[in-house]
């Protein structure tokens, strides 16, 4: 059955009742929903946005080159490969569909989305950053340019094919944006700071590349007409200023999680994730487990691996909670 399908979506809806609610479509989500499969537990995945998570909406053309089996792979087929894989294993999915609300029935929960309220007797919550929202530079002429030379990922790099590209930002998601880029456009890429805050083979790449640096500034304005044709840098030690012609802006400067629904569940959290009970993947709510970029403990780390991991531990210990076979430990 299939992402977001007319068929997969009267499917889901007419059964309403599911065994697991998967919250999140990333590769926790993903990952989890298929593991669950393979116990034959009765499954819905929920996302509000784009299935894939991350590597389909924020990073579709980077490459991937951690991700064993792949010595390189872009993220968006590799998001593309584990949404497939869910279908296969007739994973009931609905896509562009956010969860408003959890509420906690006698027996298991009720799941309130935009588009349809789902019972499910356990729930695996995957929903890395929340709802997140691009952090902005908040400089005159980022909104008036919003989506007219004004982006915050890089859906394709083609359409920036032979344009003048400014990259805001000095973290990997910067740098790796500016360095796929420059195989297709001129880019200089700015940070405020006196130093990139990326990995060392990136920082590798970059020192080979086309790339134009500019450390220590700022971009003070953004100008344009009907679509971008300029930014306005400001140096942080001199207080020079300086227009440098662009057609794009890429902004990568962070994200504003939303972690509202988290907060409303009463799973314990620290404000910005949820604290897992031990490797388990519970929360410190019976039925509730968690997995992916929204789950801290020590040592935790932020990547495609340890998401899918997790996600593979959280489906066995739903299964057990919701099944309880004879050879489990009671959960
Ligand atoms: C620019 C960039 C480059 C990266 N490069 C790499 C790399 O090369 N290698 C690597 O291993 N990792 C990389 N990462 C990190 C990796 O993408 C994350 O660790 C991974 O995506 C985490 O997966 P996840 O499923 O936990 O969360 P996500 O991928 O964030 O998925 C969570 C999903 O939940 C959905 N969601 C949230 N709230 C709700 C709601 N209320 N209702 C319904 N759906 C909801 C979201 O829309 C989202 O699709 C990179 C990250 C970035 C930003």
């Amino acid at each position: 059955m299939g992402m977001g399908d007319d068929e997969g979506d009267v499917r889901a809806a007419a059964a309403g009742e599911f065994d697991v609610v998967v919250i999140g479509g990333g590769p926790a989500g993903l990952t989890a929903g298929i593991r669950c499969r393979t116990h034959a537990l009765t499954v819905l995945l929920v996302e509000g946005r784009k299935l894939g998570g991350q590597l389909a909406q924020l990073y579709p053309t980077k490459y991937v080159k951690d991700y064993a089996s792949y010595p390189e792979i872009r993220a968006g087929y590799l998001a593309d490969l584990m949404v497939h894989h869910a279908r296969e294993k007739d994973l009931d999915m609905l896509e562009d569909a956010s969860v408003k609300a959890v509420e906690r029935l006698r027996e298991g929960f009720l799941i309130r989305t935009d588009r349809g309220d789902f019972r499910a007797r356990a729930i695996i919550l995957a929903v890395g950053m929340g709802l997140f929202e691009p952090s902005r530079l908040g400089v005159p002429g980022e909104t008036e340019f919003s989506g007219r030379g004004v982006v915050y990922a890089v859906p394709n790099l083609e359409i920036m094919r032979g344009q003048r590209v400014v990259v805001v930002g000095g973290g990997d998601s910067a740098v790796e944006n500016a360095l796929g880029l420059s195989q297709v456009a001129h880019v200089t890429l700015v940070h405020r700071s006196a130093a990139f805050r990326a990995l060392e083979s990136n920082l590798e790449l970059l020192e080979r590349s086309l790339v134009e640096r500019r450390l220590e500034t700022e971009v003070v304005e953004i100008k344009g007409d009907r679509h971008v044709t300029g930014v306005v840098l400001k140096s942080s030690k001199t207080g020079s200023l300086e227009t440098v012609p662009a057609d794009t802006v890429v902004v990568n400067v962070g994200f504003s999680p939303d972690l509202s629904l988290v907060r409303t569940l009463g799973v314990q959290n620290d404000g910005r994730h949820i604290l897992t009970d031990g490797p388990a993947m519970h929360t410190n709510v019976p039925g509730i487990f968690a997995c992916g970029d929204i789950v801290e403990y020590p040592g935790k780390s932020r990547q495609i691996h340890p998401a899918t991991g997790e996600a593979f531990t959280a489906a066995e210990e739903a299964y057990k909670f919701v099944k309880k076979p004879y050879w489990a430990k009671s959960t």
